[in-house]
């Protein structure tokens, strides 16, 4: 298979913190993945644990993506920054970052509620809100999976100044 660059120099993010700054700031990611050929794709609110280089998303405990991953590890990951469409060029205004990854399961109960905790400080703002869904969250039912990112492309169209 060949190795796929970013085509379009001028819109490509190189800079790692750009890169990390949309991880940062996003929330929503969309994960590819196939299961003996046959393609899907679910879209999950992830937080990023930088010491770890893990993502981390949290889920039902069964259905197809957990199937599926439990099958076929390799995903392959879209983060979208929407910055809307730019009036008058029939064209939208994002930045994006993508990366490959290896998904898996979190069976260890600590990594878990860590991961959870991250999911809460940032989707939540309430303090005692974070507080009381963590001490609720039972780990019998709710499934945290681990995606460990392979390295991270980035491309943004910023609109017209950068010449379309
Ligand atoms: C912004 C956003 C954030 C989300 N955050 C999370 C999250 O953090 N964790 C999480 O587990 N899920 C999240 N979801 C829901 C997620 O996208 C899936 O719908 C869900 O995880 C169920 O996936 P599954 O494969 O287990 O579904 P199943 O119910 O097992 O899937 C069976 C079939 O249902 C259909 N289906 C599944 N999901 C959708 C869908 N979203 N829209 C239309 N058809 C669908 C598909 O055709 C699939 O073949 C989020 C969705 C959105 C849009």
């Amino acid at each position: 298979m060949p190795e796929y660059h970013v085509l379009r120099k001028d819109r490509e993010i190189v800079d790692p913190d750009e890169i990390m700054d949309i991880v940062r700031r996003q929330a929503i990611l969309t994960i590819g993945m196939a299961w003996e050929g046959v393609p899907y794709l679910v879209t999950v609110n992830y937080a990023y644990d930088a010491r770890r280089k893990a993502f981390y998303f949290h889920s039902a405990r069964a259905g197809k993506k957990v199937d599926y991953l439990e099958a076929n590890p390799s995903v392959w990951c879209q983060i979208l920054e929407d910055r809307g469409y730019i009036a008058g060029t029939c064209d939208w205004s994002y930045r994006s970052v993508h990366f490959p990854g290896t998904a898996r399961f979190v069976r260890d109960s600590q990594e878990a509620r860590h991961a959870l905790s991250l999911l809460l400080d940032k989707l939540e703002p309430d303090p005692g809100v974070r507080r009381r869904l963590l001490g609720e969250a039972d780990l019998r039912e709710v499934a945290v999976c681990r995606i460990d990112p392979g390295p991270f492309t980035g491309k943004e169209n910023p609109g017209p100044t950068a010449g379309g």
